[in-house]
């Protein structure tokens, strides 16, 4: 079963609802850590690494408690700093994730990062795109596949009919095989990085240097 890291406030309670529903409309486990709970004591630093290596993308989600503790913004760099190093020997995607209303008073900044998303909580069509990329990371199309093969084998007795079953089994298969959103890629003017973007809005932060970003609409003035 496909995993997916989450790092994130205990007191971001919205966000995390929020996300905990995208995750139970998939087939994809996700895994939760506070950092409130990081910082409970250095064990907790070897299986987070564990975590994060067994998890097939990482996701930093971002609210206005981050902000507010102390040494959370420590925690954020050593979390993205380790599935930075995962991504580098794995090809794992990061996922910076915040709320277009938290995204004016957050500074925090993250490393290491592929894609970022600044979403609308209040838009009910983010929940579905939150799903979808999640469901991007669901493996398990390919098991369903070998089992509908497996199947094929059992009923080779029994008729066209059933080979026919097995058949649709399998393209459906290949239909929901899931696409990973794909957004559009940016290099920041002020420091270089480029990572792809997904927003509610068109403006957004830089979540590497922190810089504020507006983009020209097609009736704004130039
Ligand atoms: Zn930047």
């Amino acid at each position: 079963m496909a995993q997916i890291f989450v790092s994130h406030s205990a007191k971001d309670r919205d966000l995390v609802a929020l996300l905990s529903r995208a995750f139970a409309a998939t087939k994809v486990k996700g895994v939760f850590e506070e950092f409130e709970a990081i910082l409970n004591g250095p064990a907790n630093a070897l299986r987070i690494a564990q975590d994060v290596r067994a998890s097939n993308a990482v996701f930093v989600l971002l609210g206005k408690n981050v902000e507010d503790l102390k040494h959370t913004r420590d925690w954020v760099g050593y979390e993205s700093g380790v599935s930075a190093a995962c991504a580098l020997q794995t090809n794992k995607d990061v996922w910076v994730m915040e709320s277009i209303a938290d995204m004016e008073k957050l500074s925090v900044v993250i490393p290491h990062l592929r894609h970022y998303v600044c979403f609308n909580p209040a838009n009910d069509w983010w929940q579905g795109y939150l799903t979808q990329i999640i469901s991007s990371y669901d493996n398990s199309h390919v098991l369903r596949t070998v089992s509908a093969g497996a199947a094929t084998g059992g009923v080779l007795g029994e008729g066209v009919g059933a080979l026919w079953g097995a058949g649709v089994g399998l393209f459906l298969a290949a239909l929901t095989a899931p696409t990973k959103p794909a957004g559009f890629p940016i290099n920041c003017p002020q420091c270089a990085s480029s990572y792809s973007v997904h927003l509610a809005e068109p403006r957004m932060r830089c979540p590497v240097c922190n810089s504020r970003l507006v983009f020209p609409t097609p009736d704004g003035a130039a």
